[in-house]
């Protein structure tokens, strides 16, 4: 299958007078034309950075793209200037966010905020680029979209809004839609009938999808394989059944355990995560060795010590982890290559 994304050893500081936060720290994936990767991790470990890094939407200053690639059909988009960006975003790569007042204007009617696609990146003229915003008003199951289309976001119900920005999302046919969180702050069903939308849609179109969440029922449902992200980099990839049989990592384990609960505020009625025991570790002040390691029930002397590497490179079921390596001084020389 065809190789859509690779990012390559992406580093993302931030720089504040409290030090430099790598917020990405070599992050090294791939995404291919026609499946859904799944990034999952606590709040803080850098999916959204990673995303936003893709879409060279990181605010600068304090952040800044340090080092890395990312290869968009073999193009680095770190390479670009703002204008080809520009055209690419929105276009080829698009996001969805998971509040969707921060991607719609309030201002303006969703079919004017539709249109703008069509008109930016495909020269239609405002009829014809209103004639295509209904269409894909519809294409997102909104009811009546004539009627709709002429409404403000503040009009419409949270499931519906999120359906607009979907179908903002999706107006070009993009090759790559990135979804931070989408369904996090909606009621159950929702979530479900936005997921089964975006499957639907991602079929349609052929596209690849990177669907961050912190919700492994999201990522059991909708992704083939999967990224876990830890304090800035990746602690573990496989594919979404190597990562639930088998997973590598004391922290995808954490993950697992974790057991859902319901929110404390009754008025939420939203499933969350029970913690992880410990604390996720600020960047400035990351632990030495595994920074995994001061939650890590199965830490030892050298996790303190030394940091593990990815076992391997993309593609494979691997794991940064000291259980899942060779150690130093355990590594076996080939017989071969011996005096
Ligand atoms: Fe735990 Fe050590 Fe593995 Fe880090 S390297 S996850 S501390 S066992
Ligand atoms: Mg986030």
């Amino acid at each position: 299958t065809e190789l859509l994304l690779e990012v390559d050893n992406l580093q993302t500081h931030f720089f504040s007078f409290d030090g430099v936060a790598k917020a990405v720290d070599g992050v090294s994936f791939n995404l291919k034309r026609g499946e859904t990767l799944g990034l999952v991790g606590e709040s803080g470990c850098g999916k959204s950075v990673t995303a936003l890094s893709i879409m060279r939407l990181i605010q600068s200053p304090p952040g800044k793209i340090t080092g890395g690639r990312i290869l968009f059909n073999g193009t680095d988009l770190l390479k670009l200037s703002n204008e080809k960006m520009r055209r690419i975003r929105g276009d080829r790569i698009s996001m969805i966010f998971q509040e969707p007042m921060t991607s719609l204007n309030p201002v303006y009617t969703i079919a004017d905020q539709i249109k703008e696609v069509f008109v930016n990146h495909r020269n239609l003229d405002k009829k014809a680029a209103f004639k295509k915003a209904v269409e894909v008003i519809r294409k997102v199951h909104i009811p009546s979209p004539d009627k709709r289309a002429e409404e403000y976001p503040h009009q419409l119900s949270g499931g519906m809004r999120q359906r607009a920005m979907i179908a903002m999302a999706l107006a070009c046919n993009p090759d790559i839609l990135i979804a931070d969180e989408p369904t996090t702050a909606l009621d159950v069903s929702i979530q479900a009938q936005i997921i089964d939308l975006m499957l639907k849609l991602k079929e349609e179109f052929n596209a690849a999808i990177l669907m961050i969440t912190h919700d492994l029922g999201v990522i059991a449902e909708m992704a083939q394989r999967v990224l876990v992200m830890y304090a800035g980099r990746v602690v573990e990839e496989g594919t979404t059944q190597e990562i639930f049989d088998n997973p590598l990592h004391p922290y995808t384990r954490g993950l697992m355990n974790a057991v859902p609960v319901i929110g404390r505020r009754a008025t939420e009625g939203r499933k969350r995560l029970q913690e992880i025991p410990g604390v996720v570790p600020s960047l400035f002040d990351l632990p030495k060795g595994c920074a995994f390691h001061p939650r890590c029930p199965e830490a030892f002397d050298l996790c303190r010590k030394m940091r593990p590497d990815m076992s391997a490179e993309p593609g494979v079921h691997r794991a940064a982890c000291w259980l899942a390596q060779p150690r130093p001084g355990e590594i076996q020389s080939c017989p071969a290559e011996a005096p």
